[in-house]
């Protein structure tokens, strides 16, 4: 049983820190197609650079290590009730180490549990089958891409491409819509696992089974085969992008799966994943619990650190921004003067702030004289040093529309002037930031590591009654760098980019299958 302990520690680990090759292949292959100096290729640096960082320093590659998610095949024989008990233990040893954030809560209360442990989580799903070894695989799908899941039942009415139908067009129609309504939101560029069938429950599980294929893999189905393909070659024509800045590449991955259904019933399930594609497998020996073989090791390996060359930037307007360094306590002029595509660098004071400190804001006075001041939607992975000092291990946004019903109402109560995080915001925020001069940064979602890096103390912390995750952190940054998506003058990128997108998703309108 230490054998496997020391494995499936080692699992878990290697998921939280190391993409698999084959996601490594698709990003690099991402930055390769994006011109240079261009919003895209600079959030593609960035995530570059944490995911070089993230291994170096054996720390999360996103601070949101998500729903830790085991799939499980057993030969005839094998106790899961130790394998499940072994697991655990793994779970909690590896968030007690900072690999894995603590992000199991008590549904109806909120408690953390604070070691990732709790009423069905870790999943754990089992399977007997006929070989003689164990197959073990991991994946770490975050909150903000599990989120931009999505599951249609056809026949239904798609914005953008009209009527889909219960055939293979009408599945076609609502894969490319799955990507479209993703936005930047979930991380983008992402990839999706596909469920066709099922019902409600297990075609979302068969979306998410579609994950752990390799990405290099051909379908044998013929006609997933093509509409893999179709996909793959036209989602990147909506024109998203990394982050959903705009840009060549949105869609990294695709893969899709069918399984019987029922006549009355007609469901396509999607499963999104983020750039962040944390998924790994191990072949393990039933007697020893030893590791025989690691999963997802075929094909070459790509040197992140290695200069890429890029076309010059084409596309208008999205050419090399104009830079402003930021320092709180910032004045309305000094917001006003901001617009949406600046790359802002923040150096000095900021606070992190996510669900719960917005819903406690609204209601009470704030720890901390916030007026001038900058908010992070940020839930970071910290750890505590012998001496009682605070250590950020991961630290990337988190995603902001959850905040969509307070951030205006509290941007105004305390005089804040900026907030950062990921996926953007709505039009009550965007209304907000217009009358109260505020602004609201993209922040390059999933980079963790790079972010921690920018972190150069942690000077205090408020209101850890909500757990890590959620408390009000006093961080003192340096270089912190984001992009300006909504400014005071009542712009957005988002919904900019989600117009062009959707005029794009237009043109697939017409039968192809
Ligand atoms: S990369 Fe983004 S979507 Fe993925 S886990 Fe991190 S914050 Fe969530």
């Amino acid at each position: 049983m230490e054998k496997l302990f020391e494995s499936m520690y080692q699992l878990v680990v290697e998921t939280s820190t190391k993409l698999p090759k084959d996601a490594r292949r698709a990003v690099y292959q991402a930055k390769l197609r994006e011109n240079a100096g261009t919003r895209a290729a600079m959030s593609l640096d960035t995530i570059s650079q944490n995911i070089i960082m993230a291994e170096e320093n054996i720390s999360p590659i996103c601070q949101d290590t998500g729903l830790p998610t085991f799939k499980i095949k057993t030969p005839v024989g094998v106790n899961q009730l130790e394998i499940k008990e072994v697991i655990r233990k793994a779970v909690a040893e590896a968030t007690k180490n900072g690999k894995l954030r603590p992000n199991s809560v008590d549904s109806l209360t909120g408690a953390n549990s604070g070691d990732n442990l709790g009423d069905g989580v870790p999943v754990i799903k089992f399977e007997q089958w006929d070989k003689d070894y164990i197959d073990v695989r991991l994946i770490l799908k975050g909150g903000g891409c599990e989120n931009k899941n999505i599951q249609y039942s056809l026949p239904c009415e798609l914005e953008g491409l009209g009527r889909a139908g219960r055939d293979l067009d009408g599945i076609r129609k609502c894969i490319l819509h799955s990507v479209y309504q993703a936005q930047g939101q979930g991380c983008s560029a992402g990839f999706i696992g596909v469920g066709i069938g099922g019902d409600r429950s297990s075609g979302y599980d068969l979306a998410k089974e579609q994950l752990f294929r390799n990405l290099d893999d051909v379908n044998p189905n013929e006609d997933l085969r093509k509409l893999e393909e179709y996909i793959m070659e036209n989602a990147n024509k909506l024109g998203i992008g990394t982050m959903g800045f705009g840009g060549e590449t949105t869609l990294l991955g695709c893969k899709i799966g069918v399984m019987h259904r029922i006549p009355a019933s007609f469901y396509v399930s999607v499963a999104y994943n983020c750039w962040a594609f944390r998924r790994q497998g191990v072949k393990i020996d039933p007697a020893t619990g030893a590791i025989l073989e690691w999963h997802y090791q075929e094909g070459d390996d790509v040197d992140f650190s290695k200069k890429v060359e890029q076309a010059p930037a084409a596309v208008e307007g999205n050419d090399s921004p104009r830079e402003v360094v930021l320092e709180a306590p910032i004045t309305e002029e000094q917001i006003r003067s901001l617009k949406v595509g600046d790359v802002v660098t923040i150096n000095g004071r900021m606070y992190t702030g996510r669900d719960a400190i917005h819903h406690y804001l609204m209601e009470h006075d704030a720890p901390v004289d916030l007026n001038g001041q900058i908010i992070y939607h940020c839930g970071p992975v910290m750890l505590k040093d012998e001496e009682g000092k605070w250590h950020v291990k991961a630290a990337g946004p988190t995603t902001s529309i959850r905040e969509e019903p307070y951030q205006g109402d509290i941007m105004k109560k305390f005089g804040i002037r900026a907030v950062i995080g990921k996926g953007g915001m709505g039009p009550k925020t965007l209304k907000a930031l217009q009358e109260h001069g505020g602004v609201y940064l993209n922040a390059i979602g999933g980079a963790a590591q790079y972010y921690a890096d920018c972190i150069e103390a942690v000077d205090g912390v408020d209101l850890m009654q909500f757990g890590i995750p959620e408390a009000m952190w006093h961080l003192r940054v340096k270089g912190f760098k984001a992009v300006v998506t909504m400014d005071s003058h009542g712009n957005s990128l988002h919904q900019d980019v989600e117009k062009s997108s959707l005029e794009k998703l237009a043109q697939f309108k017409e039968r192809v299958f």
